[in-house]
């Protein structure tokens, strides 16, 4: 049974909407040097084309806020700025253009800079996510009661656009204290697990926990916590938003698992052809434009290859170091390995 979505506050993050009902958007981090404004913003855009709706980057400094401006520049989705204990880092970040800002306000200081930043940020219409994590909390604290705390000194400025995050690196915890946080708040909530791990047990904890929770109707952004490249965060992202059906379906390439009959790169090739177009539909979905997808197919030989190729749209079938190319099962040319991705593309 699929629950109702709890019904949350809606914030304007840049273009994009977050909680009220708005499409559950997946985020995620940038690794780049916080000073490098050519390395984040070539980040940003792989992030971007793999899908992502909103990416974070750090502000140690205040250098690393002008740095942000001058990214956000350049980038086809909205910013936000990650704040730790500085407030002048804040107030620089919001200068700079920053769509959102990533701080917790017990940590900046006293009310006077409290107040600077909810004021600074109201003024701009820029959000600001509270966000605790479970290895920084303070004795005798919850998850949720510091994370409320928090939510609280804002609200005291009068300050409501909040967005609010609790995550602890196990499951259950993580997914106990969302659930309460749901009941008490009507802050959109940014689900996570965080330093969840490298790829493998990275996707799995993140998969169970935010399943569970976006299943219960709990969450209005994700974030996979990877030790890994930030695009690899997103597709994981993306893929539990779609096996709930709670984004609309992407890329689908079939492909042969290879054998000993294999004479061509059928794994090198099934992946950039899925990467490429999960690339097109990202473009296609930020102009607003719906593509229609197509069935592809990857096969290794003529064993199953023509067979698989009639049911595709457009299949790739494998010879002796090339591929026959096959539109709407038809055989249409050979293509070299190195060409075969580019050659299913330019079919769309
Ligand atoms: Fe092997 Fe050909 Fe089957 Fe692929 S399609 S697994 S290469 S027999």
């Amino acid at each position: 049974m699929m629950f109702t979505r709890f019904q949350t506050r809606t914030l304007r993050v840049g273009g994009l909407l977050i909680g009220g009902g708005a499409p559950v958007s997946v985020q995620t981090m940038a690794t780049a040097d916080p000073h490098d404004a050519a390395a984040l913003s070539a980040q940003v855009v792989r992030c971007a084309e793999a899908g992502a709706a909103l990416v974070r980057l750090t502000v140690p400094d205040v250098e690393a806020a002008r740095v942000l401006g001058e990214v956000r520049g350049k980038s086809p989705v909205p910013l936000v700025a990650d704040i730790h204990f500085d407030f002048r880092c804040a107030l620089a970040a919001i200068e700079a253009g920053a769509d959102a800002l990533r701080l917790n306000p017990g940590n900046i200081g006293g009310r006077e800079r409290i107040q600077a930043v909810a004021h600074a940020a109201k003024a701009r219409g820029v959000p600001i996510r509270v966000g605790v994590n479970g290895g920084s909390l303070e004795k005798g604290e919850t998850l949720v009661s510091s994370a409320l705390k928090h939510v609280k000194l804002l609200e005291d400025e009068g300050f409501r656009d909040i967005a609010v995050s609790v995550k602890a690196s196990d499951v259950r915890r993580t997914v106990a204290a969302y659930r309460e946080l749901a009941e008490r708040t009507d802050c959109p909530l940014h689900l996570g697990v965080t330093e969840a791990g490298t790829f493998l047990p990275g996707t799995v904890r993140s998969s169970v926990a935010l399943g569970i929770l976006l299943e219960e109707g709990i969450g209005d952004t994700i974030r996979v916590s990877l030790t890994d490249e930030p695009e690899r965060e997103v597709r994981v992202g993306l893929e539990i938003l779609r096996s709930l059906e709670l984004a609309p379906p992407g890329a689908s390439v079939t492909s042969c698992p290879t054998c000993g009959r294999t004479r061509v790169d059928v794994k090198g090739v099934a992946a950039e052809v899925e990467e490429a177009l999960e690339r097109r539909i990202a473009e296609v979905a930020r102009s607003g434009r719906r593509l229609s997808l197509p069935r592809i197919a990857v096969m290794g030989c003529a064993v199953n290859g023509p067979g698989e190729a009639k049911g595709a749209d457009i299949a790739l079938c494998g010879g002796n170091g090339e591929f026959l190319l096959y539109v709407h099962g038809r055989p249409v040319r050979k293509v070299p390995v190195a060409e075969a991705a580019a050659a299913v593309l330019s079919c769309l």
